[in-house]
Formats: structure tokens, C-alpha cells, sequence
């Protein structure tokens, strides 16, 4: 039984442990799904996860607008990637594909929000270009204004949901100023004549990612998101929501690993004796547990800082993206080793953590570049 006395911490109201009631029970039911075909899988999931109601939270309510709930995005993260990372990753993705309208987007362009929080729209948030990852100022891709219109030119890297995705939110140079301060953001809906998949990228835990090209695709001007030349902005307060929950992601990995490692270590015996016997699996359990509830106090902390009305959570929000990615690692790592061969062992729960938890220390921001932003947020 997986701990879940955290939800009794002060950070949280009732409406969040019932909340975590309800979704651990859907997914007992529903939760793992079969990974051989990542895209239907994910369609399905989202369709699934729409029709408990279980979307809502990812994206403005347009009949009853608030700021987005990031403790209970965190916490829906979380257990649903304790029980299988692929619907961690159809939730997030109806989120961070969206908050840029959620936050900025006229009253027309929100009306996609109805679908997405229905589970009948994927979408996706296309920022990363080949030239440009974590230097996210310096793309290239250019949305030249002719008329009435946009053209956007150019391309776009490691799209989730690239391929799936009905609604793409796109960054774009749009050139008011050099840098960061000449991109804007607009909503391409993937039917858009010139906007197609290049290429569909495989990586180790897999789901839907792709490479997307943009063969003058041309938008009406009305397809902007928030101003020109704010796009920059615009992708960075997505990310300033989105980011605690990648963390808490990371956290629900690391708790599931944790679980395992203590059923493996109670129930396999060794030199007459459960495993749990031997002080040096004591020691890793202890390390362990210690970076689980301190990545989770982390977490909690950012999205309880951004829930009570902080403008901008930089700091902690980076710091709770870092600890829980890397703590998550090391503690998926320490799993594999005291589930010995069976850690893995293709198909092992363990060794699919190991996987699943890699690319998490890369996006949204790599930890090399969190560690940046703490220390200039520090210094500052
Ligand atoms: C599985 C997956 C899903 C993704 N999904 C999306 C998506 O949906 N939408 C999207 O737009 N992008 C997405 N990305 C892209 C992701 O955001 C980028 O991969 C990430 O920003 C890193 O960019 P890069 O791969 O170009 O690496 P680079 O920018 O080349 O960086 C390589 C490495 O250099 C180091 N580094 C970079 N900057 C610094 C610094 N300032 N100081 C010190 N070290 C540094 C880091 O270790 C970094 O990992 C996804 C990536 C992956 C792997």
C-alpha cells in the first residue's frame, strides 16, 4: 500500500485528499494500459481519463474561470505515474498543450479548452527546435505576417504528442526584437494545411513524439496568443505551472520504485533471511524514503506557493524540478540493484522506471539549467 499520509500535510485542503481518493480508485481500475501501440494507447487514455472527469484540472474552466489548480496537478500526476507513466503522460500533455491558452487565449480560442478538459482534443506544445532546446531564445522557426495572416515556416522538435495531437500551441519569431523578446505564440490546429510529421522519434520509454514540419502554414492573425512578441513570456509562465509537476512526476516513479523495493526485500529471502534483514538494504530503503518525502515537501511547496497566488515560483519551482528528477533516478537506480537480476529483466515494473524516468532530467528544462536558475534566482 503506497503512503499517503503526505495528503495530510498542511499544504493540502479536503478537496485534494478526495480527490486522490477518487483517481486512485479509477486507477486501480483502468491503470497499467498495454505500451504496444503508444498512439492509440494515448488516445484512448485521454478519451478514458475525459470521461471520469479527470481532465478537468488540466485546463481553464471557461463557465467558471480560476487560476489552475497546480496541487492537484501534482497530485494527479503523481499517482498516475506510480501506476503507469504513459497516462501520467496523456494528462500532462492536455495541459502543457493548452496553458498557453488557458492563461492568454481570446474567448474563441478558448473554446477548444471544452474539448481538451472532455478528453474529445489532444493537444500539444511545440517550443523545442532542432537548433534550439534549452536555448529556447534562439529559434528559428518565423511567422512572417502577409495581410490577414500568419506564415509560419520552419520547424519543430520532440513534440509530444507530435502526430496525435489535434491542437498544437506553436512558438514563432515574429521579429519585433532580437531574442527571446521577437517570438510569439499562436494555436495551429494540426489540420492546417503545410503543418505535417517529418519524422516520429523512438526514444526509451516510449510515447508519442515527433519532428514536425512547417511548410508555409498559414494562420489568420486571430490565431495569436496574447500579444506579439510575447511568446517568449508566454512559454515560460506555462513552464512556471507545468514545471513542479514534472517533479512530481519524477515523484510518482520514485514512490512506485520504493514500494517494489520493500515488497522485494520483505518477501525474497537470502542467507536464511528476508533481504530486508541485510543493514545495507536497510540503508538504501532509508536513503531512499529520505529523497521521496523530501522531494514531495519540495513539490508541495511550490505548488502550494503558486496556489496561494505568487506570481511567478522561479525558484521553487526549479529546485522541486531538479531534487525530485535526480532523487528519482538515483532512487529507480537503487531498486534495480536490490531487485538483482530481475531489475532487469525486460517487461520488470523496475526496469521500466529506469526507463521511464531518464528523459525527465532533460525537458522542461535540463537540470543543468535548473541549477542556473537557482543559483541566479539565489544571487539575485
Ligand atoms: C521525451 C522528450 C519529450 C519532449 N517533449 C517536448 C515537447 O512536448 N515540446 C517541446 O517543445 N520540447 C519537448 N522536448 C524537448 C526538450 O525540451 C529538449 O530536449 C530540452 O530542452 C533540451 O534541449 P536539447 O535536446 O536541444 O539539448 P541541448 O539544448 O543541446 O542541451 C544539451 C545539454 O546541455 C546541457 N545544458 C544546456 N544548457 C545548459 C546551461 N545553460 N548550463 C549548463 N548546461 C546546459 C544540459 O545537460 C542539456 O541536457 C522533449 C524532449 C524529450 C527528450
Amino acid at each position: 500500500m503506497p503512503d499517503r499520509s503526505f495528503l495530510d500535510w498542511p499544504f493540502f485542503e479536503q478537496r485534494h485528499r478526495d480527490w486522490a481518493q477518487k483517481l486512485e480508485a479509477w486507477c486501480a481500475a483502468n491503470l497499467p494500459v498495454d505500451h504496444s501501440d503508444v498512439d492509440a494507447a494515448c488516445r484512448d487514455l485521454v478519451a478514458r481519463l475525459g470521461d471520469a472527469g479527470l481532465l478537468k484540472p488540466t485546463a481553464l474552466d471557461t463557465a467558471n474561470p480560476g487560476p489552475l489548480d497546480v496541487r492537484t496537478l501534482c497530485i494527479t500526476r503523481e499517482t498516475l505515474a506510480r501506476h503507469d507513466g504513459l497516462a501520467d503522460f496523456a494528462f500532462a500533455m492536455q495541459g502543457l498543450g493548452t496553458g498557453a491558452i488557458s492563461f492568454f487565449g481570446t474567448p474563441e480560442q478558448q473554446t477548444w479548452l471544452d474539448r481538451t478538459r472532455d478528453g474529445k482534443a489532444l493537444s500539444a506544445f511545440a517550443l523545442s527546435e532542432p537548433r534550439s532546446g534549452s536555448d529556447v531564445a534562439n529559434m528559428d522557426m518565423a511567422a512572417t505576417r502577409d495581410g490577414g495572416d500568419y506564415v509560419l515556416s520552419g520547424e519543430k522538435t520532440w513534440i509530444s504528442n507530435g502526430g496525435i495531437a489535434d491542437l498544437y500551441t506553436v512558438f514563432a519569431r515574429t521579429g519585433e526584437a532580437p531574442g527571446a523578446k521577437g517570438i510569439s505564440a499562436f494555436l495551429v490546429p494540426a489540420d492546417t494545411p503545410g503543418l505535417n510529421v517529418a519524422e516520429r522519434i523512438d526514444v526509451i520509454a516510449p510515447h508519442p513524439l515527433a519532428r514536425l514540419s512547417f511548410d508555409d502554414v498559414r494562420v489568420p492573425a486571430s490565431a495569436m496568443i496574447g500579444k506579439p512578441g510575447d511568446g517568449f513570456r508566454i512559454a515560460m509562465s506555462v513552464l512556471d505551472v507545468f514545471r513542479s509537476t514534472v517533479g512530481a512526476a519524477a515523484l510518482g516513479f520514485a514512490r512506485r520504485a520504493l514500494d517494489e523495493t520493500i515488497d522485494r526485500a520483505a518477501s525474497r529471502r537470502l542467507f536464511g533471511a528476508p533481504l530486508a534483514d541485510l543493514q545495507m538494504v536497510q540503508g538504501h530503503i532509508a536513503d531512499m524514503a529520505l529523497d521521496v518525502d523530501a522531494a514531495a515537501l519540495l513539490i508541495y511547496r511550490a505548488a502550494w506557493t503558486k496556489d496561494m497566488g505568487a506570481p511567478r515560483v522561479t525558484r521553487e519551482a526549479a529546485m522541486a524540478k531538479l531534487f525530485a528528477t535526480d532523487k528519482a533516478q538515483e532512487v529507480i537506480d537503487k531498486a534495480v540493484q536490490i531487485h538483482g537480476g530481475d531489475g532487469v529483466r525486460r517487461g520488470h515494473i523496475v526496469e521500466s522506471l529506469y526507463r521511464e524516468i531518464r528523459a525527465l532530467r532533460i525537458y522542461e528544462g535540463a537540470s543543468d539549467v535548473q541549477k542556473v536558475v537557482i543559483a541566479r534566482q539565489t544571487i539575485k
